[in-house]
Formats: structure tokens, C-alpha cells, sequence
């Protein structure tokens, strides 16, 4: 017999996932199979008995609008003619769904069910308001903290992916309410070469956007000591209402395109902080080009939020072959040397205290 009161359960960790959401992520060509990589390593590690598994509804139209522009959804009504397109068929039936996750999981935020929901299906940063880019379609981030400001005044956005958040920004470029936070490897060449730190928001949401970037090779000890020395000061002085942390896993050790040097440890540490904040709070995925160690990542960071640590070795199951040679949970380090020194990273925090400074004297605390 169902249990009705297990759904006003507010401890409970909220995750979003059905075959269908699942299916339309997979869709993606460059992620293909990724979703379903790591619904599965979840499910063998026994989490989803840990969590309110609740499945997505898509977007519909009406929504996609409320960010997108009118010429980009006719665009994508239209589709693509076949002879141009070797995958997707239904361009704006996959953006509903893709965009119907992470709208299910703010959701259940605002309705005070849970307060942390998952969904590994979203995190589409760089989708901007009239353009696909960066292998994203829709930007179901921007879409998601709109539903969420329907109850939560102030939102923190913070992007964990190695390339900038551009598409996010952009949007909330203008906005008091909506602080943006990303740390990104920034050089000339590297996509999408936006985010300096005196990038930092216009007209009224100046001083509301926070660019902290690094360079090629960061390791855990320097990305966890950037992320902690500004998530405080910065929580210090806007105090958000609601969090929105993407979880790109393309700042791995070994991701094929990020070129940085992280383990899991530096993502949960970083999750952790977040958590702590005590803040309904919305973890998405994202990047990730290496996607059994994307999959990976999602599985440890979902063993964090619940509070559920699981064992090193990957418990055989259907996709067991990905994770060969070693079958281990970690993702190593490589012996690769960081182009950040410790100098670089005192000097973008110094830049970016100035900034949480003068935004203190916005908000009248000074
Ligand atoms: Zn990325």
C-alpha cells in the first residue's frame, strides 16, 4: 500500500528521473548513453531506495517562451530537414523535455516537499535566449530559477562546470535578485572564452554576477580554496532564499575537453559547502565528456546529499564493462602541473573580495 505520508517527508532528497527524461538526455549526440550510465550506477549503489524518485513532466511551449525567444522556438518547431540531421527528429519535443526536468525538480522546492532536489538530466548553461551553443538547446537552469523566484525572492546560482556560464549569466546579467557564481578555466581559445572577473553584472544587477576563473590544470586543493573563499563572503552579504548548483563534470581529471585536474573529492567538498548553506537547493549536471567518470561524479555527490557514503568498488550491473580496468568508484588525478599558482588564485580572490565589498555598500551593510 502507498504511503502518502513519506511525500510531506521534508528530510527527503527529491530526484528526478523517468525512462523519458532519460532518453531525451541520452538523445543529445555528444552525451549519448551518459543518462542512463549514471541512473544506473545510482540505482546499483542502492541510493534510489534513499530518495523520492519522482518522474519529470516536460515543459510545455507556454514555458520554453517565458525565456526563449519567439523566432528561436519557431525555429526549433520547424526542425531540422532529415538530410541535415543524423539524430534528434523532434528538436522541440526533446527541449520540452530536457527543460521538463529541472522545471519538476524547482517545483518541488516551491511546493516545500523537499529541499534538495536532483537532476542529473539538466544543467544546460550556454543555451542563450535566441541560440543553441555548446551542445545546448535550452537552458533549462534560466527556466528553473524562474519557477523557483516565484517563492524564493533571492536565488544563488553557482556553476561548477569547467567552461563559464555564459547562457545563465546572460540572462540574469540585469537582475538584483539573481546572483550568478561561476568558476571556469578561461584562456584565449578555450570555449566560451567569456567570464573575467570584471565581468560582474549591468545596469541594476551590477555587481550581482561573480566571474572567478582559473587556468588549465587546476587541482583539488586550489579549486576547493577559491570556492570556499568566496561562497562565504559572498553568502555573507546576499543572502540567497534558494540555490541553484550546476555540477558540470568536465573539470575531471581526464575529461577529454575541460582540461582540469579534479577528483571527485574537490565536487563533493564544494557540494558539501553548498548543503551547509541550509537553502532549498537544486543540484543539475551538465558538462561531462567522459562519461563513466561523469557518472561517477553524479553517483558521489548524490551519496553526499543524502548523507549515504557508499563503497569504493562499482557494484556489478549492466553497464559494469564501462568502468574497467580498476572498477572503482574514484577518479584519479593526473600528474599533470597546474598553470595556476597560488599567487594567480590570491590575486582573482583579492579581485573578487573587492567586488562582494562594493556589493555590500549596494545593499546598504556598509
Ligand atoms: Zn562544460
Amino acid at each position: 500500500m502507498l504511503d502518502d505520508t513519506a511525500v510531506e517527508n521534508k528530510g527527503e532528497v527529491v530526484y528526478v528521473a523517468d525512462p523519458k527524461l532519460l532518453s531525451w538526455c541520452d538523445a543529445v549526440p555528444v552525451f549519448r548513453q551518459r543518462a542512463c550510465l549514471t541512473h544506473a550506477l545510482i540505482a546499483s549503489y542502492g541510493l534510489l531506495h534513499k530518495m523520492r524518485v519522482v518522474p519529470s513532466e516536460a515543459a510545455s511551449e507556454e514555458d520554453i517562451r517565458k525565456f526563449h525567444s519567439q523566432e528561436y522556438v519557431e525555429f526549433l518547431q520547424r526542425g531540422v530537414p532529415e538530410e541535415e540531421d543524423e539524430g534528434a527528429q523532434d528538436e522541440f519535443g526533446l527541449v520540452c523535455g530536457l527543460a521538463g526536468g529541472s522545471l519538476t525538480a524547482a517545483r518541488e522546492l516551491t511546493s516545500g516537499r523537499t529541499k534538495i532536489a536532483l537532476n542529473w538530466c539538466g544543467g544546460w548553461h550556454h543555451a542563450q535566449r535566441d541560440m543553441a551553443s555548446g551542445f545546448c538547446y535550452v537552458n533549462d537552469i534560466v527556466l528553473a530559477v524562474l519557477h523557483l523566484r516565484s517563492a524564493f525572492p533571492k536565488v544563488l546560482y553557482i556553476d561548477l562546470d569547467v567552461h563559464h556560464g555564459d547562457g545563465v549569466e546572460n540572462a540574469y546579467l540585469f537582475s538584483p535578485k539573481v546572483v550568478t557564481l561561476s568558476l571556469h578555466r578561461r584562456e584565449p581559445g578555450f570555449f566560451p572564452a567569456t567570464g573575467a572577473v570584471e565581468d560582474k553584472g549591468l545596469g541594476k544587477g551590477k555587481l550581482f554576477t561573480f566571474n572567478v576563473p582559473y587556468k588549465e590544470g587546476i587541482n583539488d586543493k586550489q579549486f576547493v580554496y577559491l570556492f570556499e573563499s568566496i561562497l562565504y563572503p559572498l553568502c555573507e552579504v546576499f543572502i540567497p532564499d534558494a540555490v541553484v548548483c550546476q555540477c558540470g563534470a568536465d573539470a575531471l581529471s581526464q575529461d577529454p575537453l575541460g582540461g582540469g585536474n579534479l577528483t571527485l573529492k574537490a565536487y563533493t567538498t564544494c557540494v558539501t559547502h553548498v548543503a551547509n548553506l541550509s537553502k532549498p537547493t537544486l543540484f543539475l549536471g551538465g558538462g561531462g565528456y567522459n562519461k563513466s567518470n561523469a557518472a561517477k561524479l553524479w553517483t558521489a555527490i548524490t551519496s553526499t546529499v543524502l548523507k549515504c557514503p557508499v563503497s569504493a568498488e562499482i557494484p556489478e550491473h549492466q553497464f559494469f564493462s564501462w568502468y574497467g580496468p580498476d572498477f572503482e568508484l574514484e577518479v584519479t588525478a593526473g600528474l599533470r602541473k597546474s598553470s595556476n599558482t597560488q599567487e594567480s588564485l590570491d590575486q582573482t580572490i583579492k579581485a573578487v573580495h573587492g567586488n562582494i565589498e562594493k556589493l555590500a555598500e549596494v545593499l546598504g551593510q556598509k
